[in-house]
């Protein structure tokens, strides 16, 4: 396994799934480091947006300018990784709703798009550059409705939706990769970051 020692890599902490980001990183020899203020990310190769409740993260990401901060931290061609309520951030647009967070990825999503009452499920998908399946966990999961451009590459799906999806130097999935044992997801971002 391939380790990435000497990069810096930031987790969003300003609600939402972010110990479990942190313990995968390191676990990979990456510096992992917790981000509460925009001054963070000045030293960052990557950041990961986590999953959580995405219209609590994307208010305190306006109150505490980091919507502005991130558009700059993409456009100087650094990795993001965004995860569950991350995707939902990330995205364009968000199919039903007038909010729109950070608008970088050429994306409409489907908020809780598995239905409500179903609030999490297991699925071994495949991941397209991994050898055979990874347990993908769903927890209250967008997926993207849509595709925007012909910049976004589908990695997987699950039911004909797209559930992890890559465009240029951004990664974003449906489901929790930071809740499973197997990190090569992980390691797939950390490709990106380390410009592999
Ligand atoms: N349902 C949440 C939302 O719409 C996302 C859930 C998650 O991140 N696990 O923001």
């Amino acid at each position: 396994m391939q380790h990435y020692t000497g990069y810096k890599v930031g987790v969003l902490a300003l609600q939402g799934a972010v110990s479990e980001h942190i313990e995968q990183l390191q676990s990979l020899g990456v510096e992992a480091i917790v981000v509460k203020k925009v001054a963070d990310l000045a030293m960052l190769d990557g950041l990961i947006l986590p999953g959580g409740e995405s219209t609590t993260i994307g208010k305190l990401m306006y109150e505490y300018g980091f919507i502005e901060a991130i558009k700059q931290f993409a456009k100087q061609g650094k990795a993001i990784f965004a995860t569950c309520a991350g995707m939902i951030l990330l995205a364009k647009e968000i199919v039903g709703e007038e909010n729109i967070y950070l608008s970088l990825m050429d994306i409409a999503v489907q908020r809780n798009a598995f239905g409500r009452q179903v609030d999490s499920f297991q699925s071994d998908i495949n991941v397209q550059g991994l050898q055979g399946t990874f347990p993908a966990i769903f927890i209250r999961a967008p997926y993207v409705h849509s595709i925007l451009s012909k910049k976004v590459a589908v990695l997987a799906e699950v039911d004909n939706h797209p559930v992890l999806v890559k465009q240029e130097k951004l990664l974003a999935c449906s489901f929790h990769p930071e809740l499973s044992q197997d990190n090569r997801i992980m390691q797939l971002f950390l490709a990106m970051v380390a410009g592999d």
